[in-house]
């Protein structure tokens, strides 16, 4: 059942300059990719870690054949490790005789709006009803519960937004009071939910998480 739609923004490419070091290319990324994984969509202030730079068409498969996809931005993604690492060197394709970026395992994030392709279900999972779209879900593990642990955080981050906007509107003290109290038990949920999430997300399994009342 879709649920939610997959994403709120949209993935412009705004870089005109070329590096020959496809790493300089970072900041140019985080700013178009608004800080978000272009695959599974989570954003980057959750986890302690840097974001991948993904070659869309993998680097073991464009070599020798046409090097310049190595520093070309337009194909360069941001992506979160799990989707990086899952993706890999997956390719289909004609490499030898194909001028356009593509590989055809997977939607182009910046080419194609993700929202036709996937929705949040009503667990809070990434679902498709598209062919490839379920093909990309099961090579880039996105039915890993820890999207759906991204997403229960980010529903309890907006929650806290407009608590704290409300509590800063409200002139009555009594009830700015019971609104404040609300925020500060939302933001506390929040924090515990994002450190059990960095804990699952770095592979530690459950015993290792240090219980939290
Ligand atoms: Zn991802």
């Amino acid at each position: 059942m879709k649920y939610e739609k997959f994403k709120n923004h949209e993935i412009k490419r705004s870089c005109t300059e070329h590096f020959d070091d496809y790493r300089k290319y970072k900041t140019y990324l985080e700013n178009d990719f608004k800080n978000r994984c272009c695959y599974c969509n989570m954003p980057s202030n959750l986890l302690t870690i840097s974001y991948h730079i993904d070659h869309f068409v993998p680097q073991k498969v464009f070599k020798g054949k046409n090097d310049s996809l190595l520093t070309e931005y337009d194909n360069l993604m941001l992506a979160c490790p799990k989707c990086n690492l899952s993706k890999g060197d997956k390719y289909k394709g004609d490499i030898d005789n194909s001028t356009k970026i593509e590989n055809e395992l997977f939607y182009n994030p910046v080419e194609v709006d993700y929202n036709d392709i996937f929705f949040r279900n009503e667990m809070g999972g990434i679902d498709s009803e598209d062919e490839k779209g379920r093909e990309m879900i099961k090579i880039l593990k996105l039915y890993r519960p820890i999207h759906k642990l991204a997403w229960l955080i980010e529903r309890l981050e907006n929650l806290l937004h407009s608590l704290e906007q409300e509590a800063d509107k409200e002139t009555d003290p009594d009830k700015k009071k019971i609104l404040e109290e609300a925020a500060g038990k939302v933001a506390r949920e929040c924090v515990k939910k994002s450190k059990l999430f960095r804990a699952v997300y770095n592979g530690k399994q459950f015993e290792e998480i240090e219980y939290q009342k």
